[in-house]
């Protein structure tokens, strides 16, 4: 079985193509990064705009990287939510567009899933599995329980972690994508240099926010443009920023542990997925809380971390094997949670 998978979800324009043998036989992203960077962050009808562009050729192209025609291929997967509106629109009447074509079955795929399932492409993690999916966009620790069955144990209450990392960023006058930038940063300074707040933390639960941290961040650099000129304030700053979104991260993700071990779970796994899991520090600061649990600390490698489609077409094919497919009347849908079908767990 092979599925090609179609991501446009926010600003990478991304063709993958996965077998269940769990290769990835193609995997073409191509970055928005250069559009975007003059505003400072991803203009929606911009990235709508260069989905269409683009898409087209990059299917041609990962066909030709992984030698195949469509004749080859058993299914289309494609982001269908949740995401900026414009480019799951352009993503999925691609994909319906072929599978109508070419009389495929299309699998409409939840971009959160996509994350959510990576580790079973990469590392063949066995279900069920502790999450922490963390993006641009989310903040969230689920138990991921099989494909489509997903149960919340927390979420952010205010801002994506990786949106802390981006406006992080975008005040220290780093640019954008933030995330990659703060962490090039932050290996130059000094992590302990400023004490910010991390909310939420002194609380039991699962629950994360990130507000408070970003307005600590903006009234630092208020107080240091009022002062010498001080070298290492950026270096400074990036540093105890990661570090501080380190420790909530590892706090909330302890606490789901602990949880899950006084419910006598069966967890023998986390994983860590979403772009902002490509970060070394975080993955450290993990795999160190994986091990005093005795949990095996699973992050897929940072390019499939980031928006691919690869996890895209892996998380079609994972639903095209359970025979989960869907009409050609499936909806593009901005918002689309995981667990819309569960009640959140309580504690
Ligand atoms: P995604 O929403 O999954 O595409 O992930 C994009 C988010 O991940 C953006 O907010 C990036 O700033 C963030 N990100 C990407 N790489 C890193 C990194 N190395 N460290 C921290 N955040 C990152
Ligand atoms: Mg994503």
């Amino acid at each position: 079985m092979i599925t090609l998978g179609l991501e446009t979800s926010c600003d990478e324009t991304a063709v993958g193509i996965v077998d269940d043998g769990r290769r990835i036989l193609a995997n073409r992203v191509a970055s928005q990064v250069a559009e975007h960077e003059p505003y400072g962050g991803v203009v929606p009808e911009i990235a709508a705009r260069a989905h269409l562009d683009r898409l087209d050729n990059l299917v041609k192209l990962a066909l030709v990287d992984a030698g195949l025609g469509f004749e080859k291929i058993s299914g289309i997967a494609a982001t269908s939510g949740p995401g900026l509106i414009g480019g799951v629109m352009v993503g999925s009447m691609t994909g319906k567009a072929i599978a109508a074509v070419r009389n495929l079955p299309f699998i409409a795929v939840n971009h959160l899933e996509a994350h959510a399932l990576t580790a079973r492409l990469t590392d063949d993690v066995a279900f069920p599995y502790l999450l922490l999916l963390v993006s641009g966009g989310h903040c969230q620790l689920l138990v991921v329980c099989d494909v489509g069955d997903y149960r919340v144990l927390g979420t952010t209450i205010d801002d994506a972690v990786g949106e802390c990392f981006d406006k992080g960023a975008k005040l220290l006058g780093l640019g954008y994508p933030g995330g990659p930038l703060i962490e090039q940063m932050a290996a130059k300074g000094n992590a302990k240099a400023f004490e910010l707040p991390q909310p939420l933390t002194d609380r039991p639960g699962c629950d994360f926010s990130f507000s408070g941290l970003k307005t600590a961040l903006r009234m630092l650099v208020t107080q240091q443009k009022q002062e010498q000129p001080n070298p290492s304030f950026v270096p400074d700053a990036a540093a105890s920023l990661q570090f501080t979104i380190a420790e909530i991260l590892v706090n909330r993700t302890r606490n789901a542990l602990k949880q899950l071990a006084l419910e006598n779970a069966t967890m023998t796994t986390l994983v860590a997925a979403g772009g902002v899991a490509a970060n070394q520090a975080i993955r450290e600061n993990l795999q160190k809380l994986a091990a005093e649990y005795h949990v095996t600390f699973v992050a897929p490698p940072p390019e499939l971390c980031t928006d691919n489609g690869a996890m895209v077409a892996w998380a079609g094919l994972e639903r095209l094997r359970r025979g989960m497919i869907d009409t050609l009347d499936a909806a593009a849908r901005p918002r689309w949670p995981l667990d819309e079908n569960v009640k959140k767990a309580s504690g």
